[in-house]
This record gives C-alpha cells, sequence and structure tokens, in this order.
C-alpha cells in the first residue's frame, strides 16, 4: 500500500480524531490521501485554504426519525440519513440505501466516494448519498409504501432540483423511488421530475437507467482489456451480487462473449458451469423476491449453491472478476486465491467491495483492478442524463442514452490512465480515478473561495 505523505498526515490525523468509530469513511479517505502526496508535490496550491481539509468534511449532515407502522399496526422507528457532501460542481447528487447496516460512516463513505466518482463523469453534479437502517428483506409493499413516505415527509426539505438530487441504491430500486417521488409531490404541490433520478419511465424516468450501472462497468472494463490488445471472448467470469448492478454487468459481459460461472446474493453463491441462465436468476430475483439458492434446485445437475459462511465466491477461478455487491466484500485472502487462480481483471461495480489489502495484492500481482469511482461511474452518469432529459422536457431513445454512456465510460477510463501516467504510475487506476476527480474538484473549490 502507497504511503500518506507526511503533509497530509495532520489533515488525516483531524478527519480520524472528528469522525471516530467510523472505519469505512476512515478507509475511504486514506485510499484518497494516498494518491494524493503525487498532486500536492507537483501542485502544492492544493494544499492552501484548507482545501483537503474541506473536502474530507460534508456541507451538510442531516439526521432524522423516520417512524411508521408495520402490518401488525405496530409503530417502528429507524433513522434516517442525507450526508451532502460537496456542491462544488453541481447539486448534490447520490443515491439512498435501505440496509440495516446503515450508519452516519457508511454514509459518509458513500457521500465521500461519490464526490470524487461524479467529478470524474465530467457532468455537473455534485456528491451526497443518504438513506436508512430499515430493512426491506420480508417487508409488504404497503410497509415499504409506508417507510418511503415516512422517510420522504423529513427529507423533502432538504431536496430539490438544484439543490440535492437522491436516486438508488442498495435495497432502493423502482418501487421505492415512485413512492418517494409520489410523497414529494403531494408534499410540494410541484410536478419536479429532476428531484429524483432512477424513476420509472412513465413519469420522467431515462431509458437505459437500470442497465447503466452494470453496463458501464462492463464498458469500463472493455477498454482496460482493449488497451492490452485483448478482449471478452472465451473468458471465465464471476460476478457477485445478484441485484441491479450484478444483472446488467452478466448481461452485458454474456452479449461480449464471456462466460458468466457465478452470482450471489447474502444466502450464498451459486455456480453454473455451462454459464448462468440470467432469466432465471432475475426470475427468482426480480419476480420472486426470492434466494439465489433457488437456482440451484430448479436448475440441479452442472450447478451448485455454497451456503455464505461455508465458503466465498471468490473461490471460483475466473479471468474477469466483478464484485458487485457491497463494500469490503473481498478481502486481502480472497485476492489471493483469485490471483492464484488466474485472474486477469477486476473492476469493482459496487462502492469499496474491495478491502485495502485486497487492492494492494491485486496491484503487486499486475491485475488490471479498476476502483468503483471508476468503474461504477455509469450509474450516476445515465443520472445525470436523466436530470438533462427532464431539464429539457424530453426523453431519449434507450440506444441514444447507451451511446452516451458508453463515450463517458471510455472518457472516464481515457482520463484515469493519461492521469496515472502523467503522475508516474502507468497502469494505476487506484491513481488516475483519485487524482483526476480531485483535481476537478479542488479547482473548482479555490475558484469559488473559502466557502
Ligand atoms: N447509488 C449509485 C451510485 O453509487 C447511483 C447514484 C445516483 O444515480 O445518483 O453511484
Amino acid at each position: 500500500m502507497a504511503r500518506i505523505d507526511e503533509k497530509l498526515e495532520p489533515i488525516l490525523e483531524t478527519v480520524k480524531q472528528r469522525n471516530a468509530g467510523e472505519p469505512e469513511f476512515h478507509q475511504a479517505v486514506i485510499e484518497v490521501m494516498e494518491s494524493l502526496g503525487r498532486v500536492v508535490a507537483k501542485h502544492p496550491q492544493f494544499l492552501d485554504e484548507g482545501l483537503i481539509e474541506r473536502i474530507c468534511e460534508p456541507e451538510r449532515q442531516i439526521i432524522f426519525r423516520v417512524p411508521w407502522v408495520d402490518d401488525q399496526n405496530r409503530v417502528r422507528i429507524n433513522r434516517g440519513f442525507r450526508v451532502q457532501f460537496n456542491s462544488a460542481l453541481g447539486p448534490y447528487k447520490g443515491g439512498i440505501r435501505f440496509h440495516p447496516s446503515v450508519n452516519v460512516g457508511i454514509i459518509k463513505f458513500l457521500g465521500f466516494e461519490q464526490t470524487f466518482k461524479n467529478a470524474l463523469t465530467t457532468m455537473p453534479i455534485g456528491g451526497g448519498k443518504g438513506g436508512s437502517d430499515f430493512d426491506p428483506k420480508g417487508r409488504s409493499d404497503g410497509e415499504v409504501m409506508r417507510f418511503c413516505q415516512s422517510f420522504m415527509t423529513e427529507l423533502y426539505r432538504h431536496i430539490g432540483e438544484y439543490t440535492d438530487v437522491p436516486a438508488g441504491d442498495i435495497g432502493v430500486g423502482g418501487r421505492e423511488i415512485g413512492y418517494m417521488f409520489g410523497q414529494y409531490k403531494r408534499l410540494t404541490n410541484r410536478y419536479e421530475a429532476g428531484v429524483l433520478t432512477g424513476k420509472g419511465l412513465s413519469y420522467g424516468g431515462s431509458r437505459a437507467r437500470p442497465e447503466a450501472t452494470g453496463y458501464g462497468t462492463v464498458f469500463f472494463v472493455r477498454s482496460m482489456l482493449d488497451a492490452c490488445g485483448e478482449g471478452f471472448e472465451g473468458k471465465t467470469a464471476v460476478v457477485s451480487g445478484s441485484g441491479n448492478v450484478a444483472t446488467f454487468a452478466i448481461q452485458k459481459l454474456q452479449h461480449y462473449g464471456a462466460k458468466v460461472v457465478a452470482c450471489s446474493d447474502s444466502g450464498g453463491y451459486v455456480v453454473d458451469e455451462n454459464g448462468l441462465d440470467l432469466d432465471l436468476v432475475r426470475e427468482i430475483k426480480e419476480n420472486r423476491r426470492g434466494r439465489i439458492s433457488e437456482y440451484h434446485r430448479i436448475k440441479g445437475t452442472g450447478t451448485y449453491f455454497i451456503e455464505a459462511g461455508k465458503g466465498s465466491i471468490w473461490d471460483v477461478p475466473c479471468e474477469i472478476a466483478l464484485p458487485c455487491a457491497t463494500q469490503n466484500e473481498l478481502n486481502g485472502k480472497q485476492a489471493a486465491t483469485l490471483i492464484r487462480n488466474g485472474v486477469r481483471v477486476v473492476a469493482e461495480g459496487a462502492n469499496m467491495p474491495c478491502t485495502p489489502e485486497a487492492i494492494a495484492a491485486f496491484q503487486r500481482a499486475d491485475v488490471l483492478y479498476a476502483p468503483g469511482k471508476a468503474a461504477n461511474a455509469g450509474g450516476v452518469a445515465t443520472s445525470a442524463l436523466e436530470m438533462q432529459q427532464n431539464a429539457s422536457r424530453d426523453s431519449w431513445t434507450f440506444e441514444q442514452t447507451v451511446d452516451r454512456l458508453d463515450d463517458i465510460m471510455t472518457n472516464i477510463h481515457d482520463v484515469c490512465a493519461r492521469t496515472a501516467e502523467e503522475y508516474g504510475a502507468p497502469g494505476d487506476y487506484v491513481l488516475g480515478a483519485n487524482i483526476a476527480g480531485f483535481v476537478r474538484v479542488a479547482e473548482a473549490m479555490r475558484a469559488l473561495g473559502v466557502i
């Protein structure tokens, strides 16, 4: 792992003290700081005006109570969050996560990452993130609707198309965005389509938004392989997760001729040696809202299922590994197994899924490794395209939208590669993404003065 420049150490110490007990936030900040030594050596002005310290401190953090009534008429209380991290480049932009693990540190790490990710897209969007410790698993439609309405009853006063534009993340998809948009519209008496993205097509959503994160990650991998004169044809891939990001990544990988042999959910992972049947994965996860273990029960021969805790999806040999589930899902030991089994490319579809030890192992072994803030930026980029369509009261075709997404991802890849080279670390996409994202935000912040 790279060391932190000594000029940056006191800043990191302050971040750690000020945000005690938030390990994921520290992890995200450390990863960026490890890249910034080379920037401040070249551009000492970025150490002025408390700029790096300011970039690590969210502009605003909102924590609120979310009361709701379950189907048994019992009152339930959850905690809601919105961290408005940085608005130097545009209105705060980033998803909302509903998951029992959500706390302020997790939302802060996500908001921090989002700031640089959004900058890499070159779209006019700042960074933010929100969520709740609400667990949608096993909840009825009615319960989810009442929860979303209560969540928005507080959130609505903090957001707006020029202020803060939330979207989905883990546990928040089209259904939840619909309920939240409905409540926002009712509370404000405004049809303000640009206040949320990831909307349904019938009320202002963008074509290709559901596909965007997964497709975008695979477009990024395509560029990485391209740069080495390689393609997907005949390569074996493993994709963790089975949600929105994972399923569309699998679809694109299959389209390019890769064989995707495994995917997972929190209950374990399934392997299909003949290549996953994506329609079945979707039927189980989207229509039945069921468990991935059912795949093996239905398909039988040639497939197997390993329960969570009894093994790891990263034990499955592959050349392309896409962690698309959640933070810190791939550790140093699992990285070593992947490397031993001949992995060639790792690209993060989720936010911070690889631990620092895993990243270091991939980089030491010369595995092509793409960090989430670059490789999964396709989702938020397409959200920005949705905002564009809403602002012009227009609606683009699927092809037009995917073409734009493809251009954006290719451009992010090229900028990261170029920046890494310029700063003396060719092939280091972590360094390239961190520096390119940071410089964009930092230059805007300098221009805006001390605010
Ligand atoms: N939650 C997604 C992300 O991590 C999308 C955010 C958005 O579309 O605003 O980038």
